[in-house]
């Protein structure tokens, strides 16, 4: 279990989504936070998005993202229960190292091979801040909202009692994007 996590006080915060409340979680320079949606009972749906200002904060069309939170606050403010936000930008390879892999991906790279030509494996997220944040509130058992199997093995600690997809229409910028997503990383898209 990882430890001196400080915890913010929650806070509300009404947004173009919902009503929401939010609490922050920082572990080393790294600021997480939880997006709540209440009252989300014994089995909450759970978001686990990680950071992508390009995506989230710019509407960028290179990536799904902020679709893909749109969709998951959306949904919360619908069903109850949260979004966990890890600020593990570009994969965990940070802003500056993202930035130059877009700019192999201008060369012709592909997401993958951008990142191996920077020396990172292509995912280097990880989700131990997930577990600690579900058992702050008690949460035993979730409703993952995710594509990527990969997170339903890599997030421990629950039980993941259901998985609910995230649909989205592709563009033409993201349409490569999230077809080396479906057959190099296993997505379920
Ligand atoms: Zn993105």
């Amino acid at each position: 279990m990882l430890q001196n996590i400080k915890i913010s006080d929650v806070a509300n915060l009404p947004s173009r989504f919902g009503k929401f409340k939010v609490q922050a979680f920082k572990q080393g320079h790294k600021e997480h936070l939880a997006i709540l949606r209440e009252p989300f009972g014994d089995t909450p749906v759970v978001r686990v998005h990680s950071e992508c200002l390009t995506g989230d904060a710019l509407g960028s069309l290179k990536c799904d993202c902020g679709d893909q939170l749109a969709y998951a606050l959306n949904m919360i403010e619908k069903e109850g229960g949260m979004v966990i936000y890890l600020r593990q930008e570009g994969r965990n390879i940070g802003l500056l190292n993202k930035i130059n892999a877009y700019a192999l991906q201008d060369k012709g790279f592909d997401t993958v091979a951008a990142n191996h030509q920077l020396g990172f494996a292509a995912d280097e997220r990880t989700y131990e801040m997930v577990q600690f944040i579900l058992a702050h509130y008690g949460i035993k058992k979730i409703r993952l909202l995710t594509n990527n199997p990969q997170k339903i093995n890599a997030i421990e600690g629950v039980e993941i009692v259901e998985r609910l997809p995230i649909v989205i229409d592709p563009n033409e910028h993201n349409e490569n994007y999230l077809q080396v997503k479906k057959e190099q990383m296993g997505h379920l898209i």
